[in-house]
């Protein structure tokens, strides 16, 4: 079995303020000094206060990414952030295709596969999220719409670029309801999903990270993290507690080296 870096990222999502935002990412930045956590943290905040984050996280083991990214490299895009932009603060990471944006904001399939060509060509790693709605899951249709979601992005970046990419597997039903896939739901897709890239490049597959998302805590994060194809964790509202934060980057250090097989 081959062993992937973990992975936690937090999406504060549209929440926080200057006050909050500093309190939360500097106990963030205290717990992980104090538990030398052995996963990569990375936080993904509002575009109003990356500049704050950014050097709060100056120096530390923390990186930071933002929630969304244009797929224009620039110009007359009213309310649109590019990655050169997000490049300027040091970002890494580029969440694109978060349900909330596929379902709120008409992010289709092409458009997460463009923005996610336009991160990796600006040198930032895109976290692309794919996930089915419990309606499509109970057609038993889950793995057909996260390969349709999937295959977009492999058309457009091919696989030198879903190798410099991350995926987070995030079941709409499990995000911010409290309902998480159990280990065995999460570990058979995110095992699917590496399948399915492995069909093109074996190589790739073996390497990707695929996070999983959907109501990831303290208490259940070690349990899906230390199953084999998952690498960690897209955490959303326990990424707004830095105690629940911290108790989920704990589980994913603690996992790293003791992955149970599939
Ligand atoms: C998310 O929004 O990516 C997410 C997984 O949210 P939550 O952890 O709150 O379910």
């Amino acid at each position: 079995m081959q062993h992937r870096p973990k992975l936690v990222v937090g999406n504060w999502k549209m929440n926080g303020d200057l006050a909050s935002n500093a309190a939360l990412v500097s106990a963030v930045v205290a717990g992980i000094l104090d538990a030398s956590a052995a996963c990569e943290v990375a936080v993904c905040v509002p575009s109003p206060y990356l500049a704050q984050v950014s050097a709060a996280l100056d120096g530390s083991a923390v990186v930071w990414g933002s929630q969304d990214v244009s797929e224009h490299e620039r110009g007359a895009y009213t309310g649109e952030v590019s990655v050169a932009m997000l490049g300027e603060f040091g970002c890494r990471y580029a969440i694109v295709g978060h349900s909330e944006r596929r379902t709120w904001f008409g992010d289709t399939n092409e458009r997460v596969a463009l923005k996610a060509g336009r991160a990796i060509a600006g040198g930032l790693v895109p976290i692309v999220c794919v996930g089915e709605t419990l309606q499509e899951r109970e057609q038993g249709r889950a793995m057909e719409i996260v390969a349709t979601q999937l295959d977009a992005v492999l058309e457009r970046i091919g696989m030198a670029g879903i190798g410099a990419a991350v995926l987070a597997y995030e079941p709409v039903w499990a995000i911010g309801t409290g309902k998480t896939a159990t280990p065995d739901e999460a570990q058979a897709m995110h095992a699917a999903i590496r399948a399915h890239v492995a069909q093109r490049d074996a190589q790739v597959a073996a390497g990707l990270t695929i996070l999983y998302g959907g109501s990831v805590k303290a208490s259940n994060a070690a349990s899906l993290f230390g199953r084999a194809d998952i690498d960690g964790g897209l955490i959303g509202g326990a990424s707004l507690v830095a105690e629940d934060f911290l108790g989920i980057v704990e589980a994913a250090s603690r996992t790293v080296t003791q992955s149970v097989p599939t």
